[in-house]
Parts: structure tokens; sequence; C-alpha cells
């Protein structure tokens, strides 16, 4: 065996229990030769006002991770520095390395920097592993489509669905007869029923010790203090067993509906926690097929949720890897206006925005309908730059990196990828916050009027969006029903939309 010294480096987002680049220098150098190091660079902390609550879950459970890796016997080491080069220039001075490996980031640049630039900035040998984290890593489903191709999600997920053996019958075909439930799906929250809050986690010494250390740090989104997310794999599989439990069941039928009573009805919570390698996606899915199969919850929520974890976050990671570099900039509706400035405090009259923005600010989470289809939706009717509004979610969720971030919202959200993610805008007048919300409910707007002064602002902007690209949106079998309704519209009325959502838009 070798005795050179190697160092594994460990990226915070990427804290695995069976870490590929360990595995692979114990097997070919051996326990007592290598160094793992975890580096907390000021640089990327201080990259963007990012949400505290994240800062403190990402330093959190990278300190966990790496006493966990002490008492199972590695040699750890534990770099604070202005820099990842920094830091790993001073690890590799003092443990005198020779070679450096690492798995390969799940974001753009930062795989860019370890495979371009890492070597020549610490003058040894540095080896890429591929990303293990997303199941696309292990087994790509479409590998000749070329950017420009289209593929839509469901044949996406089917694909994975059969290759990973997820929800299938031994003769190959989807359980419970159908492979998406949809239709029993996609329900308003009834008042009598009351979702149970998730698993929260008290926070111990060093949990205390960062938020101590976040606070301290100035810019920033939101506060540190009231963080009770998990940082350990043991708390995240309870999270996800508390899911299981108390949630699972009821997923499906309301995973659309929005309330401002409650913040995560019966999501799981569970993506703070994948994103960062605290759980993997197979051992997700399969724990929900094994609920299904001892009868702990039904189908339309079982296969609804297996579809978010194999299909909507492998399709997005996918994605992203074949339409990077390009896609930070694209902007398919020529989306030129600035964020208005509420979206950092949430002061506006708009109850629904008021509340998903407060909830951002204060927690790092809302759900995916309350992104998609208050904030996205608001962005894309009034027209706000996408990149702007890329940022926002990035600085306020506990859970965004740039590999989620770019397709969900330059691509599903805003639609500016020229619909490779998502083959329609997904843009809705009031009617449809009121029907899936009780937001509209002592809002001081209208949702039925879209004129005048207390006109809803989203039936405004959602008109004149399909006055302003109608010919666009004619062309689009989609949303061709959608644009039938301007038919009503004589030349007045059309005049009207615009000039009120001018005001709006003035306004904000
Ligand atoms: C505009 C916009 C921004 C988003 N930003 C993020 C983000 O920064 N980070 C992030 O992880 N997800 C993001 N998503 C996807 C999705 O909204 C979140 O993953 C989900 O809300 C997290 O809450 P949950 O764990 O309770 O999800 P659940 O509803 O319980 O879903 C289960 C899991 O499915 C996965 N999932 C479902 N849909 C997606 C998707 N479109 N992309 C990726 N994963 C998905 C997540 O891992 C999630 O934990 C975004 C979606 C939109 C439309
Ligand atoms: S009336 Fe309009 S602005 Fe108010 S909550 Fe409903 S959709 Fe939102």
């Amino acid at each position: 065996m070798n005795d050179t010294p190697v160092t594994v480096w460990i990226l915070g987002d990427q804290l695995l229990r069976a870490h590929p680049a360990i595995e692979a220098v114990e097997a070919q150098a051996g326990r007592r030769n290598m160094r793992i190091v975890l580096v907390e660079s000021d640089a990327r902390i201080a990259q963007m006002p990012y949400q505290r609550k994240k800062i403190v879950l990402i330093l959190s459970a990278m300190r966990h991770y790496a006493a966990s890796l002490r008492e199972r016997g590695y040699l750890v080491d534990e770099v604070r520095a202005p820099s990842f080069v920094a830091g790993l220039q001073r690890h590799i001075a003092q443990h005198r390395s020779q070679r450096l490996v690492t798995m390969a980031a799940a974001e753009y640049e930062t795989r860019r920097f370890q495979q371009d630039y890492l070597s020549q900035a610490l003058g040894i040998s540095v080896e890429v592993l591929p990303n293990t984290q997303f199941l696309t890593g292990r087994r790509n489903p479409f590998p000749d489509v070329e950017p420009s191709q289209r593929v839509i999600m469901e044949r996406f997920y089917r694909a994975m669905r059969r290759h990973f053996d997820v929800l299938l019958e031994p003769d190959g075909s989807p359980t419970g007869g159908a492979w998406n439930f949809d239709r029993l799906n996609r329900r308003p929250l009834p008042r009598s029923v009351a979702p149970p809050p998730p698993l929260t986690f008290e926070p111990d010494a060093i949990t205390r010790r960062v938020i101590a250390e976040v606070e301290a740090r100035s810019g920033g989104v939101g506060t540190a203090t009231g963080f009770a997310l998990a940082v350990t794999h043991a708390q995240a599989e309870a999270a996800l067993a508390d899911f299981v439990a108390h949630r699972l069941a009821a997923f499906g039928p309301y995973e659309d509906a929005m309330s401002a009573a409650h913040d995560v009805l019966f999501h799981s919570m569970l993506s703070p926690y994948l994103n960062i390698g605290l759980l993997e996606p197979l051992q997700i899915v399969r724990t929900v097929e094994e609920a299904y199969r001892a009868g702990a919850a039904p189908i339309q929520s079982v296969e609804g949720f297996a579809r978010q974890i194999i299909g909507w976050r492998e399709y997005i990671y996918w994605q992203y890897w074949r339409l990077m570099p390009g896609l930070r900039d694209a902007n398919a509706w020529n989306a030129t206006r600035p964020l208005p400035r509420f979206f950092w405090s949430g002061d506006t009259d708009m109850r629904c925005l008021r509340h998903v923005i407060e909830r951002a600010i204060a927690t790092g989470y809302t759900h995916h309908i309350e992104r998609l289809m208050i904030v996205c939706n608001f962005c894309l009717l009034a027209g706000i730059r996408p990149s702007e509004v890329n940022d926002w979610f990035l600085a306020h969720y506990v859970d965004a990196y740039d590999w989620v971030m770019q397709p969900n919202v330059i691509g599903m959200g805003l639609n500016a990828d020229g619909g490779l993610t998502a083959t329609k805008p997904y843009i809705a007048s009031a009617a449809y916050i009121r029907k899936m919300s009780d937001y509209c409910d002592g809002c001081r707007y209208d949702p039925k009027r879209r004129i005048g002064p207390d006109a809803c602002p989203f039936n405004t902007l959602y008109w004149n969006f399909l006055i302003r690209h109608e010919a666009t949106l004619r062309a689009n079998p989609r949303m061709g029903p959608a644009v039938l309704g301007l038919a009503r519209f004589d030349a007045s009325e059309r005049e009207a939309v615009t000039r009120q959502a001018e005001m709006v838009l003035g306004e904000n």
C-alpha cells in the first residue's frame, strides 16, 4: 500500500453516509493515509445575502458530519478560511498531501472550479469523482438528447421508474393500474382539516454555537434564531419517518392546496436534507413504497410523492446539466422590470404574496405551489427580469442551490427557457388562487375584478399578459383555450386592462 497522504475534500452539500471519495481513497490508500477536509469558506457564505437558517443548516450539519466521521475512526480536518482555495492550501501544507480526491459538485460553477482550476491552484493532482447524490448521476435516461430537444417530465419519470423499479408490478405494469393519479388530487384544504406540524429539533451545543456565529455576521435574510431543522442523518431519518407516519397519506389530495394558516400542510419538508446528502432519493422512495405496501397510505399519495423525488427532482437536475451554462441568461418573454422592493419585506397589500414572502423570510420555506403559482406567477405576469427572480429565491430559501433554482425559476416558473422545462407558462388569475387557498378571504383586493381601484392585480396582470403575448400564446396548443377568453374583450376593454396594468406596475 502507498504511504503518500491523500486528502478527501467534502463539500457542505455532500454529507453522504457512504461518500464515494472516502470509500475510493480508503480502498486505495488505507484509512491511515487519508485526511478528510471540510472547509467553511467566508467568501462562499458571503456570496449573496443568504437565508440565515440555511447557513446554520449547512455549517451545523458539516460540523456534525465531521464529528461522526471522527467517531468512526477517520482523521478529519475542519478548516475555516477566507476561501476554499485558502482553506485547502492551508490543509495541504500542514498535512503534506500529494493528491486530492473529491466528488463532482452538483452546481456548475463549483464543478468547473474543481475540474479546471483546483489542481493548478493547489499544485497537486486532483481527481473529481462522479456525483452519486442524484439517480441521473448514476444513469442518464436520455444520453443522446440535444439541449434544444424537449423531453417532457412524464416520459422522463416513467423511464426512471422502470429503471429503478419503483412502484411496478412483477409484470412491469404500474402499481395501482396507472402511472399518474393526479385526477384524484389537487383539492383545496377544507377548513375542518388541520395538518399535523412537522417534527422540529432542539438545537444542541454545536448548533447553538453556529446560530450565535451566524447572528453575529452582517447581511443575510431572516434570523438564525428559531432554527429547528435536522442536522444529522439520524434526525433527517426521523423527519422522514414523521412525514410517512403523519402526512404522507394526505399528501396527494392536498399537494396543491395553499393556506394562510398552515405553512407545510401535508408536504414532506425533506428538500433541505436531500439537497445536502442527509437523505438520499432511493432511500426516500423505498420508504414510501413500503408504507404503501403496508397499507399506510393510498396510491395517489405515494405515487404523487414518488413522482416528486424520482420524477421532478431528477428531471430538474438533468435539465440543469444539459442546459447550462446558458440557462441563467434565458429570457424568452423579454422581461425587463426590476423586482419590486416589497419582495425584501413582504410589505404589500396583496395578501397572498405578503404571506408567502413573509414566510420565506421567516422560515426559508414555502411549498411548491406557493413558489410556482404565487411568486413566479406574479413575476412572470409582471415581466420581472428572470435573473433577479432567481437571485431572490436563491437568497431566501433553506433548500436553494444553483442546480435546483435555475431550472425551477427560469425554466418552470418563468418559462424563460422557451418551453424546454415546461410545455406552457404556469400563469393564473385570482380565480385559481381563490379556489386553491384561503388567501383571498380578507384581502384588500377583490378576486373577481380585473379593473377598478379594488381589482386584484393578479387578474389585471393576467389579462394584460394574454393581450401582450396573444400571438405567441395562440400558437401553443396548451394555452389556446386561455387566449380564447380574450374574444369577449372589445378594444375599449383591452385598453382599460392595459391602462390598469400600467398603474399596477407603476405602483409596485
Ligand atoms: C420557483 C421554484 C423554486 C424552487 N426552488 C427550489 C429550491 O431552491 N430547492 C429545492 O429543493 N426545490 C425547489 N423547488 C422545488 C419544490 O418547490 C421544493 O423542492 C419543495 O417545495 C420542497 O418542499 P418539500 O420538501 O416539502 O416538498 P414536497 O412537496 O414534499 O416534495 C417532495 C420532494 O420532491 C422534490 N421536488 C419536488 N418538486 C421538485 C422540483 N420541481 N425540483 C426539485 N425537487 C423537487 C423535493 O426534493 C421535495 O423535497 C422550487 C420550485 C419552484 C417552482
Ligand atoms: S385577491 Fe388577489 S391579491 Fe388578494 S389574495 Fe386573492 S389573488 Fe392575492
